[in-house]
């Protein structure tokens, strides 16, 4: 659309690609204003879990938006607030009591990082130091982007980035070298450690064992140093399980929640913690409240599409469409699996991806990505390569003939 002034996220204008405009969507399927079904093979960038324009979800947005649309939330409440709190700390670790509200993914990792701090703070014996896991992501926010991995994403405001203590990506047989790092980093009395669990999202869709997950966690308990656990993308079924932390039978001290929390329809965020963590902060002394707060913090209507939700976790077998797609797209990754041009085949859960090998190297900037990304929009479907990696995360309705066009694509793509 030449002539828009809209200046979009991760996209440079000056190499002149199309923008589609998209009118309509529906299960795993979009439509554009020229009439073409694209089919969603990334959930929308990770955040349409049960299909675009759930029925029970535009319903609950609906109703919600004939009674109250937006109060301030310091100090004030409101009903969907309150159930989605309820519905929350019923369905996530009984260990996690506390609900704080914000917008995205990246404020509720902000949210992390500050009530870290602010536990230590509070407790008279401030720590700082955060550790992260090499390639990680967590947002694109300063905090968020001084916790993930430095790159060409960030490299122009490196220098207003905190230091971090970085651990090596447990990748095959390096395993315990993760977790001696992490030993040695915790005897410098960190702050906390955060993560994303089993899956490194952005960062390639890197998968490492639970196993690892649960010796990280149990390490940080031994040294007293709290555990933030960003499911951000990992939450909500797209591992397999509700939590991705489920499956390495760990809770963290913190948890971040957002994308599919509203079934990916409206932003919306929570940290979650545990008692422990709210207690420091709980006082008659103003001085040690939460210092945090966002505009639009808990808005009504995005509760109430959040609210439906879990309806839907509760009510439907949501469970079961999970390991049901999760073999479906096992079986389809076989396929590709013994290529010529296959690296890394791999699955977790809903997800899968492969690594297109390139002569000239790899990496987000690796030209294959481009190419790849023009390819899969002539064939109508949405994927888009991180890199050389080409993953698929489609909602979870998507059907097999569905599915199948996505392979068959990148089977095009490889020959
Ligand atoms: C997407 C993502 C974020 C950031 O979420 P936004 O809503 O885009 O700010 C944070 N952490 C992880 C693991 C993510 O995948």
């Amino acid at each position: 659309m030449t002539g828009s002034p809209i200046w979009h996220p991760f996209t440079q204008h000056g190499l002149g690609e199309p923008i589609p405009l998209v009118t309509r969507g529906e299960g795993a399927a979009l439509y554009t204003a020229d009439g073409r079904r694209i089919i969603d093979g990334i959930s929308s960038w990770w955040v349409t879990t049960h299909g675009h324009c759930h029925p029970r979800i535009m319903a609950a947005i609906a109703e919600q938006a004939g009674k109250l649309d937006q109060i301030i939330f310091a100090g004030w409440t409101h009903e969907p607030a309150e159930a989605l709190a309820r519905g929350l700390t019923a369905i996530m670790p009984r260990e996690l009591t506390r609900v704080f509200y914000s917008d995205s993914g990246s404020t509720s990792v902000e949210v992390a990082l500050k009530m870290a701090l602010g536990f230590w703070a509070n407790r008279g014996a401030p720590r700082h130091r955060i550790l992260v896991m090499q390639h990680s992501y967590h947002g694109d926010t300063i905090g968020a982007m001084s916790v993930g991995e430095r790159g060409v994403f960030n490299a122009p405001y490196a220098p207003l980035l905190f230091d971090v203590g970085t651990l090596p990506f447990p990748a095959p047989g390096a395993e315990q070298a993760t977790l001696d790092a992490l030993e040695a980093a915790c005897r410098e009395n960190p702050a906390a450690l955060i993560v994303e669990p089993l899956l490194l999202g952005a960062g390639g869709m890197l998968i490492y064992p639970a196993r690892v997950l649960a010796e990280m966690r149990a390490i940080c308990a031994r040294h007293g140093v709290l555990f933030i656990a960003d499911e951000v993308m990992t939450g909500w079924g797209r591992t397999g399980t509700l939590l991705a932390c489920e499956q390495a039978g760990v809770v963290p001290d913190i948890l971040c929640l957002s994308k599919g929390l509203t079934g990916g329809a409206i932003p919306l965020a929570v940290t979650m913690a545990t008692e422990a963590i709210f207690e420091p902060h709980f006082s008659e002394d103003r001085a040690r409240m939460f210092f945090h707060s966002s505009s639009y913090t808990a808005n009504p209507i995005a509760c109430a599409a959040a609210n439906a939700n879990l309806a839907i976790w509760r009510e439907e077998p949501v469970a079961a469409r999970i390991a049901d797609l999760s073999a479906r797209q096992a079986r389809r990754l076989t396929t590709l699996a013994g290529r010529p041009g296959v690296a890394n085949p791999r699955a977790i859960g809903t997800i899968t991806a492969i690594d297109v090998t390139d002569p000239r190297g790899g990496g987000y900037l690796s030209q294959l990505g481009p190419r790849l990304l023009r390819h899969f929009r002539e064939r109508d479907l949405l994927l888009r390569p991180l890199g050389n990696t080409v993953y698929v995360m489609p909602p979870y309705c998507i059907d097999d003939a569905d599915l199948d066009r996505i392979y068959a694509a990148i089977g095009e793509a490889l020959d």
